[in-house]
This record gives C-alpha cells, structure tokens and sequence, in this order.
C-alpha cells in the first residue's frame, strides 16, 4: 500500500510565534487521533529548528519549501540541503510553480536540487503542473510529461523511491478555483502511467501523487476519493488549524 500524505505549504507566510502556535495547535490536535495520511508541513526556513523539538515524540513530519543546487559555500542567502536534514526536517518541496515562474526555476536546476536533496536524505516533494493556457490548448499531459523526464526521471530506481509527487495545476493555486475530482484522476493516472514506463509497475504503484490547487475541507474528502490521488498539498488552506486538520482527516 503507498503512503498517504497531507502536507501543508505555508508559503512566505507565519512569523516565528504564529508559526509556533500553528505547529502546537495542529500537533495537539492529533496527539491522540489516529490519521489514515502521513502529515508533513513545510514551513519557512526560520521554523525548521524549533519544530525538531516542537514535534518530537509526535507523527508530524516537516520540511522546507526550496533548498540550494548547491553544497554548500559562497551562495550568500541561500539555504543548502545538509542544512535542512541538519535541523531534523525530513522533507522538501522543490518545483513549486511559484519557484519556476517567479525565481525562473527550469527543469535542469530542479533536477540537480532533487538529485542533492535525495542524496542528502530528504524526501523530495516534487511539483508539477500546467498553466491555464497550456490547457486550453490542450497540451497539459504533455508539459507534466517534459517536467517529471527532465526534472526527476535521470534519478535511479532507489533514488526515485525518495520522491512524492505533486500534481499542482498553476490555474488552480490559490485562484479557489480547484481541478475537478475527474480532471486530478486523469492526469495522476497519467503521472502514474509515465512512472511505470520509466520504472515499472511496482514503483508506480507505491509512489504517492498528492493533489494540490485550492484544496480545502469543503471540497478534499472528493478529490483523495480518486483511486490514484493519495492526499494533498495545501496552501492557504494549511495556515488554519481546524481546515487543515479537517483536510488531513478527509483521507479515509
Ligand atoms: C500550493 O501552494 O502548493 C497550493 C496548493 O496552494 P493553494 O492550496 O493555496 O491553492
């Protein structure tokens, strides 16, 4: 059976004390509720250290939004994977749409921060998805496709096992206007049909694709009731307590 994930992105959102009440609040929430999904939250940079300690003893995994293509060295600002994994954190986003269209992130770079990330010993929450116009032209199974061959399928069978996929349509974060239960099925089973070919059968059916694009409590328990959507992404959705608890327990 492939895991289940919620995972919450908070974005550059949360100041260190509303990021430490959030955390505490969904920590609590769960500590004597048992969870059918996997929970992770990835937070900004500036939590990753309390939360070792906030979330120890709990089933609450968390991670980073972004990480460097770079070990480490003269790359001022810039956070590498070593120093992620170093704070305990188990996870990273690397693709969000946000990262390629507004930092100019291509696939090349995506797949050296993959590769680095896994190497490290992250779990790399991977991201793809097409832009409205690439839909209405109809080439949306085409762009993911060119996105998870450049950016993930150089990695290695064992490398590869590292990776959650992320379906992200871009029309659809945080416009409130989610892909329809159908439309998140068609293309997962596609992703899931493009793993196989490159990694056959086993692997892609063990690997997790989330869902993610205006998820929310109101619409989550029809989009995870996909047969090849394994639980969610969320954005916005993830910054308030009783809605994102309330999307983690939409997994059944
Ligand atoms: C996201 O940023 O990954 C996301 C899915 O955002 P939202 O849920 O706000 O659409």
């Amino acid at each position: 059976m492939r895991k289940r994930i919620v995972a919450g992105n908070w974005k550059m959102n949360m100041d260190l004390q509303p990021g430490i009440e959030l955390a505490t609040g969904i920590r609590d929430y769960f500590s004597n509720r048992k969870t059918v999904a996997d929970i992770v939250l990835c937070t900004p940079y500036i939590h990753l250290a309390i939360l070792k300690e906030l979330l120890n003893g709990s089933n609450i995994g968390y991670g980073a939004q972004n990480c460097s293509a770079e070990t480490s060295g003269a790359y001022t600002g810039e956070i590498s994977c070593s120093m992620i994994k170093s704070t305990g954190a188990g996870y990273v986003i690397i693709g969000h749409s946000e990262r390629r269209t507004l930092f100019g992130e291509g696939d090349q770079l995506l797949y050296r921060k993959t590769k680095l990330a896994i190497t490290t010993g992250l779990k790399v929450i991977f991201c793809c998805g097409e832009l409205l116009e690439e839909r209405k032209s109809e080439i949306h199974f085409n762009i993911v496709k060119r996105q998870l061959e450049h950016g993930l399928f150089g990695l290695d069978e064992n490398e590869f096992k590292n990776v959650i996929i992320a379906y992200e349509p871009v029309w659809a974060i945080g416009t409130g206007l989610n892909a329809t239960p159908e439309q998140a099925q068609e293309m997962h089973s596609y992703i899931r049909k493009l793993i196989d070919g490159r990694y056959g059968d086993k692997v892609a059916d063990e690997t997790t694709i989330l869902y993610g694009g205006s998820c929310k409590a109101s619409n989550a328990s029809e989009i995870f009731s996909m047969p090849d959507v394994d639980g969610g992404l969320i954005g916005g959705a993830s910054l308030k307590k009783d809605e994102f608890c309330a999307i983690v327990e939409s997994v059944k």
